[in-house]
C-alpha cells in the first residue's frame, strides 16, 4: 500500500498542523497508511494545544519525493505555500478552505474545499459523514484549530457550521471552549520573547497578486503598542527580506484579538495600489484598519481585485 504523508502549509499555524494530524487519522480509520508530517515547528499557540490534548508535534520534512509516498495537503493549496518538491509528488487529496490558485495535476484526485472558517470544521463534517467516531484528543484540536482560525468565532470567516462544530467538539473533549480558546489564543500574543525575525516570518505566506509578489504575515497580540513600539526592528527585518526574496511589498498585519484591529505595516513598494485597495491612507507606514482579522477574507481579496 503507498503510503500518504499529510501536511499543512509552511509557517504552519493551529489549523494546517491539527488538520494534518486529523486527516492522517481519518486515513488510518479507513484502512490507509497515512502519516501526518508538518513544515516547520508548531508555533506557541499550538504547541499549547498539543501539549493540552497530548500529542506529539509531528516530524518536520523539507522534501518528501525521497520517501516513496503519495501526499495528501491539508489547509492549503497553493504551490508556493506547499512542500518544496511538491511538483515532483503526486497529490491524492486535498482538503481546504482557501481560494485556489497556482494548483495543478497531473492525476485525478479527491479535492474538497469548502468556505467555511477552518479545515477542521470541514474534517469534522467529514468523520460524521463517514460515520466515524471523533476521540476525545481529536475533538480537542478540532476546537483548537476552529478558535485559532475563527479568532474565537469574531472573525468574519467564521460560519455558522464553525460554531456547531467547535461546540460538539469542546462537548468530546470535555472543555470549555470560551476558557480553554481564551487560553490557548493568548499563549501565542506572548511577543516579548520573539525576536523580530521570529514575529516576521512567523505567519507569512507569499502570494502573487497580478504581476507582483506581495508577502503577507500577521501577528497577533492583547496589545498594539507593544508591537508598534518595535516598528524600527520590524520594518529591518522586512526590508532585509524583501531584498532577499524579490517582495515587492511586505504587509504586517499587527492584529488585536480582543479589540479586533488591525494595524497594517506596510514596508516595500506599491503603496498607492495599497492605499486604493483598502480605501485607507499609510501613515508612517502603518495603515490603521478597524473591525479587520482576517488576512484571507479583508486583505487578500482586496489586493487581489486591485492588483
Ligand atoms: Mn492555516
Ligand atoms: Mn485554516
Amino acid at each position: 500500500m503507498t503510503k500518504i504523508k499529510v501536511f499543512g502549509h509552511r509557517n504552519p499555524d493551529t489549523d494546517a498542523i491539527s488538520s494534518a494530524i486529523i486527516f492522517a487519522h481519518y486515513l488510518n480509520e479507513q484502512g490507509k497508511d497515512a502519516e501526518a508530517v508538518a513544515l516547520g515547528a508548531p508555533n506557541e499557540e499550538t504547541q499549547y494545544a498539543l501539549d493540552y490534548f497530548k500529542f506529539d508535534a509531528p516530524r518536520i520534512v523539507e522534501t518528501l519525493a525521497n520517501e516513496d509516498c503519495e501526499v495528501a495537503l491539508t489547509d492549503h493549496n497553493e504551490r508556493q505555500q506547499s512542500i518544496e518538491d511538491i511538483d515532483q509528488l503526486t497529490v491524492r487529496y486535498v482538503i481546504d478552505h482557501h481560494r485556489i490558485a497556482n494548483f495543478e495535476t497531473d492525476e485525478p484526485l479527491y479535492y474538497r474545499a469548502e468556505p467555511v472558517g477552518c479545515t477542521c470544521t470541514i474534517l469534522y463534517k467529514m468523520y460524521k459523514e463517514a460515520g466515524i467516531d471523533i476521540p476525545q484528543n481529536i475533538a480537542g484540536l478540532m476546537a483548537s484549530a476552529i478558535c485559532s482560525d475563527s479568532l474565537l468565532f469574531k472573525s468574519p470567516t467564521c460560519t455558522h457550521e464553525d460554531v456547531d462544530a467547535a461546540k460538539a467538539c469542546a462537548e468530546i473533549a470535555g472543555i470549555d471552549i470560551k476558557k480553554y480558546g481564551l487560553d490557548m489564543l493568548k499563549a501565542g500574543t506572548n511577543v516579548k520573547s520573539k525576536t523580530a525575525a521570529q514575529l516576521v516570518n512567523a505567519d507569512a505566506k507569499t502570494f502573487d497578486m497580478g504581476e507582483h509578489k506581495v508577502r503577507v504575515g500577521q501577528v497577533n497580540c492583547v496589545d498594539l503598542n507593544e508591537l508598534k513600539s518595535r516598528k524600527a526592528e520590524l520594518v529591518d527585518e522586512m526590508t532585509k527580506q524583501n531584498e532577499e526574496n524579490g517582495f515587492e511589498s511586505f504587509l504586517l498585519m499587527l492584529t488585536n484579538i480582543l479589540t479586533k484591529e488591525t494595524a497594517l505595516l506596510v514596508v516595500g513598494g506599491l503603496h498607492p495600489e495599497i492605499e486604493k485597495a483598502f480605501e485607507h491612507t499609510i501613515e508612517d507606514d502603518f495603515m490603521s484598519l478597524p473591525g479587520v482579522v482576517s488576512r484571507k477574507k479583508q486583505i487578500i481579496p482586496p489586493l487581489s481585485k486591485q492588483f
